[in-house]
């Protein structure tokens, strides 16, 4: 959009980096990748947005229903502790309420729970190819990040994946928090229930693990469930999931965590009031409670995921197995001049560079049209 802003004096010199605390000193913003509104301007409908994991089928009509009728309500602050969210998650899940934490986005929490269990004398494991949000958080609360290598690319249950032997060795005296992605984005890769138990045992009481299960409606694995599994016998284990994927809620930004109550109430002293607004609140709700929706995302995805991953394979393009709604294709040479091939036809797909990838792509699965527009458009 051209700015019509008239021009204005230069403002006064000012660095406020350099009054930055030591934490925030050393960030640097989150990478969301393309300005998309400036591309839905230039495209217009002719664009494939493959960049960002959403459900391309959007949200439960129910939940578009309740949304439109919220919005009647919104000159009001929302429920502080949003409890009609609460009960129905804590009914969905059969786990007590006060297990439960909501945040404008599972992102919001997974930055609380270092913020509130991390600081520069602690350390905070997770895996290299790791979710991004990770070492932000790490970085956020100035604890010391480790790193973790991830398993080999010719592993054959989870190439790329988390190395939950590895990781439970880096754990130190000072480590606080382990992050844990299951499944993993971006590499798609999951492991199963039972080599969790293995590291849940292994790691000591107060180390704080976080399993960010932010695709586990997509789920269908043998052998993996849910980490939730071992929330009754680990109190140490949180686990972190959202609306903004299967349920296609991911503008209305909300997401839950379910942990130990004393683990809940040490979050509560730093979240912020009315995190999440009232059209949110009532949307999970009522998306929530459409489970034939869900079981048709879910039916959907799987179909599309694996028509996609094939079709790729003919044009001779490798894609990492996937329990998600996304592939992570590995090339054979740098990634960015096929990213900027698609990007100039209005084909959106994340580059991995950021991620020390720089030879794949992470591909959301749209909708047959959107995917067909990607395949189409490949050179
Ligand atoms: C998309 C995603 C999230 C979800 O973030 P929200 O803030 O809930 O939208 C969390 N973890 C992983 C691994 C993700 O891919």
């Amino acid at each position: 959009m051209a700015s019509t802003a008239r021009p204005r004096k230069a403002l006064p010199v000012f660095d406020a980096a350099r009054l930055a605390n030591a934490a925030t000193a050393k960030l640097r913003a989150y990478d969301p990748g393309h300005d998309l509104p400036a591309l839905r301007e230039r495209f217009g409908d002719a664009i494939a947005e493959l960049g960002s994991n959403e459900n391309p089928r959007g949200p439960s009509p129910r939940a578009l229903k309740v949304m439109r009728a919220a919005l009647g309500e919104t000159f009001r602050y929302p429920d502080p502790r949003g409890m009609v969210l609460k009960r129905a998650l804590a009914g969905h899940l059969d786990v007590g309420v006060e297990r439960i934490a909501l945040g404008n986005g599972s992102h919001e929490l997974l930055m609380l729970l270092a913020q509130c269990f991390a600081d520069a004398k602690h350390s905070i494991v997770f895996s290299q190819f790791g979710f991004a949000v990770f070492p932000i958080a790490t970085a956020a609360a100035d604890a010391r990040a480790i790193g973790v290598p991830a398993l080999p690319r010719s592993d054959r249950a989870a190439p790329l994946g988390h190395d939950l032997g590895a990781m439970a060795k880096a754990i130190r005296r000072d480590t606080r928090i382990v992050y844990l992605a299951n499944p993993n984005n971006p590499t798609g890769t999951w492991f199963g229930d039972a080599a969790l138990e293995k590291f849940l045992a292994a790691v000591p009481r107060d180390v704080v693990v976080v399993v960010d299960e932010a695709y586990h409606e997509y789920v269908e694995a043998p052998g993996l469930s849910t980490a939730l599994a071992f929330a009754d016998r680990y109190p140490n284990l949180v686990v972190t999931r959202t609306f903004s994927k299967a349920y296609g809620l991911a503008g209305m930004r909300v997401g839950y965590l379910v942990a130990h109550p004393s683990v809940v109430s040490v979050l509560e002293r730093l979240r912020e009031s009315f995190n999440v607004n009232n059209v949110a609140l009532a949307g999970a709700t009522a998306a929530l409670g459409d489970k034939p929706w869900l079981a048709k995302a879910r039916a959907f995805n799987r179909a599309e995921r694996e028509w996609l991953r094939e079709e790729l394979l003919e044009r001779g393009y490798r894609c990492l197995p996937s329990q998600t709604n996304f592939l992570l294709c590995v090339l054979a040479r740098d990634a960015s001049k096929l990213e900027q091939h698609l990007f100039e036809r209005g084909v959106i797909v994340r580059p991995m560079s950021g991620y020390g990838l720089p030879r794949a792509l992470r591909i959301s699965v749209g909708s047959r049209a959107e995917n067909r527009r990607l395949l189409r458009a490949l050179p």
